[in-house]
Parts: C-alpha cells; structure tokens; sequence
C-alpha cells in the first residue's frame, strides 16, 4: 500500500532514473477522481499499455476514447522516449482487473490466468503508461522508447520499494481479452531486436532495480587490475564516481572490495 506519487515526487524520481520527459498542460491536476467520485490510491503497481495507434498523445491526455474519457493514462511515451507527464490522479486506463491477477501483484508473486469471476477496478490502484505502437505486431518499438519504457517503471518500483513483481501489462489483468503491450522492439542495451513481452520487461526492470537509479545498460568494458588498484579507485578513475564500486562487485561477482589482484581481468560497466 502507498500514496500515489505527488509532481515533485514524479519530476524527481523519472529526472533520477534517467527518463527525459515533457509536462503537458494541467497534468498536476488532471484526473477522473472528482468525476467518478472516487480518489486515485492508495496505489498497488503499475500496468503497461500500448497505444493501437498513432499521434496519441492528444487522445491520452485530453480528447479520451468513445465511452472513455481522459487521462487514458498517467505518462505517454512517443516513438522518441521523450516522455509526457499528463496525469498524475486518477486515469481511465485499466478497466477491470481480474482479482486473482490482481492479488498477485500487490503480493509480487507470479501472475496467474486471468479468473474472470471477480474483479477489481484498476483504475483505483494502477499506475498506466500508453506507449506509442500499432499493437500490430509489426510496428516497432525504438530502442530510446523502450529503454525509456524499462526506466519509467523502475523508477516508480524505486521509489515505492517494490519490485518488478508489482507490474503488469493489461494483457495480464485484463478480463475484456485485451492483447496489449505486445511487438517488436529494436533493442535494449546490448541486445539486438527482440520480441516484447512482459517477462523481459520484469527482468530489465529487475536489473535496473540492482543498480544506481543513474544506471544504462549495456556494453562493459574490459580493464586489467594493476598494482594500487581498489575497487573504489577504479570506479572513480574510469566511471568518474568511486561509490559506483558496488557495480563492478556485482558486475564481477566479487565478494568484497578486497578481492582483487593485480592481472585480474575485470569487466566495467558503461561510464
Ligand atoms: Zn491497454
């Protein structure tokens, strides 16, 4: 259980983890709680959506869908992973959730298959994020988009404590047989283009939660200890901040900043 994040609360954590992002107008006070009568949060996880379209960000943010209307969403994401802040209250993105996907969430475990018998408004306790693609199996997903994407969701699981047990994609909650995120992605890091699913999305977004909110992914570099080395001097001479000798650690499976040897081959992340 937590309190949704306030502006300030969001403009730091997404600044923090990386995630260049736009304000559209209003988005501080934007939402569907007066009009529905019922207040966004507490708040329970995060669920992820693509948009089935294209130039969304109008319909997201203020036009809506028939029958829906907006914020469809609390972040758009563009092609470009520059993202749009355009709610921060309640969004008309979840619909209902089954139950028993639900609990799973708010307990970090596995997801089940979606049991259509009982269900919880998702709207009350889910953060969303429309992700600009046509869903059609064919659009691409940029790589600045994605690795955008991977940011925005661990930087609310940082913020909030969790881990990326507590997010889905609607295909996993939804009871309606909706399909979405789903599609190619360019890359991510060091991989080359790769099919979306939510099971690398948690796995990315897991990674991520293991380093620095200031983390990237990607290529390491091969360096070879030599003699006065600590972890802490190589992390400050090569990586410009020497608190980032946990990295190399985990990096390396070391045990602890001691165990190194002049020779030994090291692998450093990206600076
Ligand atoms: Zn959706």
């Amino acid at each position: 259980m937590a309190t949704p994040m306030t502006p300030a609360q969001w403009r730091a954590v997404l600044t923090a983890e990386g995630v260049k992002y736009t304000e559209y107008q209003g988005w501080t006070t934007r939402g569907r709680d007066a009009a529905t009568g019922k207040a966004f949060g507490p708040v329970h996880g995060v669920l992820n959506h693509h948009t089935a379209g294209s130039n969304s960000l109008h319909a997201v943010a203020v036009g809506g869908a028939p029958n829906l209307p907006a914020p469809l969403a609390h972040t758009f994401l563009p092609k470009s992973g520059v993202a749009v802040l355009v709610s921060c209250h309640r969004a008309n993105h979840a619909g209902l959730a089954a139950a028993n996907v639900y609990a799973a969430i708010v307990a970090e475990k596995t997801l089940p298959k979606q049991d259509k018998s009982k269900t919880v408004d998702g709207n009350d306790c889910l953060y969303g994020i429309e992700t600009e693609n046509l869903g059609n199996g064919k659009d691409v997903y940029t790589r600045a988009q994605y690795d955008a994407w991977v940011r925005w969701n661990a930087a609310i699981c940082r913020h909030h404590g969790w881990s990326a047990g507590s997010i889905a994609g609607h295909l996993e909650t939804s009871i309606e047989g909706k399909v979405d995120p789903r599609g190619p992605v360019e890359g991510y890091g060091d991989r080359g283009r790769f099919e979306f699913t939510m099971k690398q999305l948690r796995a990315d977004v897991d990674e991520r939660l293991k380093h620095p909110a200031s983390w990237s992914p990607g290529a390491t570099t091969p360096y070879t200890v030599a003699r006065g080395d600590t972890l802490w001097s190589i992390a400050a001479s090569k990586l410009g901040d020497g608190n980032r000798w946990k990295e190399i650690a985990e990096l390396n499976s070391l045990k602890d900043a001691d165990a190194i040897t002049p020779g030994q081959k090291l692998k450093l992340p990206r600076k």
